[in-house]
């Protein structure tokens, strides 16, 4: 059986790399990696975004380890959430005690005498009924508002599954100033020591992979027990495809679409990002993972410190960071130019005391189409919709946009793994 890889991500080398059949990646890019590219400026490394890699899933852990095997850093999270001028230990409900005391009443208190009671539909009230006023209306709904880009009240509960839950305990120490963590899963995790996430993308390839780039694809249609796929002007013939490219570009690919799948997928709503690189002379950027801003006025939501992850991502002496912005057309961040969303960055990074303009010497921006699949309060029914139509066309869908699931990097590897092994256990061609 050959089977035609669309898109080559790191879900698409990953499927390949697990496969016994025969198989083409087909990747509209320069380079295979998609969202777990690295990008270099000046002898500056920076990811789509922190990128960090752990999982539940222990064989993926031991997967990520056996392809990076002396390639890989261990590290402890260090995140911090800037509120009110003061940097509070990552989670929020964590270290209520770093607070002003009276927002660390006003937590403890909204906490433990939460007057929520009823349905619970969106992620507000989820907000609302798990955390009660106080961490809700400083910390968790500003800044999933940022994150999101749209009012909390309008996003469905498919994502919370995602957010653990504090036990009241933590609560209480944590207002009373005695240390706890939360978020366990995440607080250890691997990272390439060179080659920024990207190495991962890289271990997945070796001298056998067949990977075409430049090679957009345009157009998947069924022949009878085949599939023909044209892309950067060549015509493919597979047994089978797998659609690893955002779903809301590979539905133009096919004919004939159904009005009610073509109107689910143009209601599926997704996000942009803005990543901006700033690199200061100095090595006042190193000693955070990740810094979460949840103040409306300022720009990004989150910046990450690439030193923190690998000093091989910095130039000595130096340090930097990367400022995540989400963004959609015309919510005015959208239409700045480059330069003209570097200088707010800047601007907004030193009011709020994370660095000095005039230490600057390196910017870079990136522009992220497809960054987040919003989980919408129509998000289940759509996705239903697509799914039951990608099954009975006989296509898979593999990945974070052609699932179009909010999933990290070791779902992505997971779905490439079971999927490998089901199309391993099959013959011959495809059938619907
Ligand atoms: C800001 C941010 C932070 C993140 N942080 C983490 C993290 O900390 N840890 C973690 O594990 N994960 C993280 N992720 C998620 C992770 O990056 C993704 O889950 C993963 O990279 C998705 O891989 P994919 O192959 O499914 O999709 P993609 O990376 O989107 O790959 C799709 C590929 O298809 C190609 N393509 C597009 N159109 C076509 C076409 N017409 N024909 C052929 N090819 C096409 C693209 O060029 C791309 O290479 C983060 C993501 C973002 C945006």
């Amino acid at each position: 059986m050959r089977i035609g890889i669309l898109g080559g991500g790191i879900t698409g080398v990953a499927l390949q790399n697990r496969l016994r059949h025969e198989s083409l990646v087909l990747e509209a890019s320069e380079k295979p990696g998609g969202l777990c590219r690295t990008y270099f400026k000046d002898g500056f490394g920076y990811d789509i975004g922190g990128h960090i890699l752990f999982s539940k899933h222990q064989h993926v852990n031991e997967f990520v380890d056996e392809l990076l095997t002396d390639n890989l850093n261990r590290c402890k999270r260090a995140n911090q959430i800037l509120f009110g001028g003061k940097y509070v230990k990552y989670p929020f409900e964590n270290d209520l005690a770093s607070l002003d005391p009276e927002d660390t009443y006003d937590c403890l208190l909204g906490y433990l005498r939460n007057p929520f009671s009823g349905e619970v539909t969106n992620l507000e009230e989820w907000s609302y009924s798990t955390f009660g006023e106080g961490i809700s209306d400083k910390y968790f709904l500003p800044y999933n508002a940022k994150i999101w880009n749209i009012a909390p009240s309008e996003l469905g509960l498919d994502f919370v599954e995602r957010i653990p839950k504090p036990p009241m305990e933590d609560v209480v120490r944590s207002a009373l100033g005695i240390e706890t963590e939360g978020y366990l899963h995440q607080l250890y995790f691997r990272y390439p020591t060179r080659g920024g996430a990207e190495a991962m993308v890289h271990a997945l390839i070796d001298d056998d992979s067949e990977i075409v780039c430049n090679s957009a694809v345009t157009s998947i249609r069924r022949h009878g027990e085949h599939w023909h796929v044209s892309s950067g002007g060549e015509e493919h013939e597979f047994d089978h495809v797998v659609v690893s490219f955002p779903i809301h570009d590979a539905i133009k690919c096919f004919e004939n679409v159904p009005e009610e799948v073509q109107n689910a997928i143009d209601d599926l709503r997704y996000n942009s990002m803005r990543v901006v690189l700033v690199a200061v002379d100095n090595e006042s950027l190193m000693d955070k993972s990740a810094v979460y801003i949840p103040d409306p006025s300022v720009v990004m939501h989150r910046v990450c410190y690439m030193g923190f992850f690998s000093q091989e991502l910095v130039r000595p002496g130096t340090s930097s960071l990367i400022a995540e912005i989400t963004t959609n057309p015309g919510d005015g961040v959208h239409e700045l130019t480059d330069e003209e969303l570097t200088a707010r960055v800047i601007a907004d990074a030193e009011r709020i005391g994370i660095l000095k303009a005039d230490d600057v010497i390196v910017t870079d921006v990136h522009r992220v189409p497809y960054a987040y699949p919003v989980y919408t309060l129509s998000y289940r029914r759509n996705i239903a919709i697509v799914r039951r139509y990608f099954e009975e066309l006989g296509v898979d869908l593999c990945g974070r946009f052609a699932e179009f699931e909010y999933i990290n990097s070791d779902a992505c590897l997971n779905r490439a793994m079971k999927l490998a092994d089901r199309l391993n256990g099959q013959n011959g061609a495809a059938a619907a």
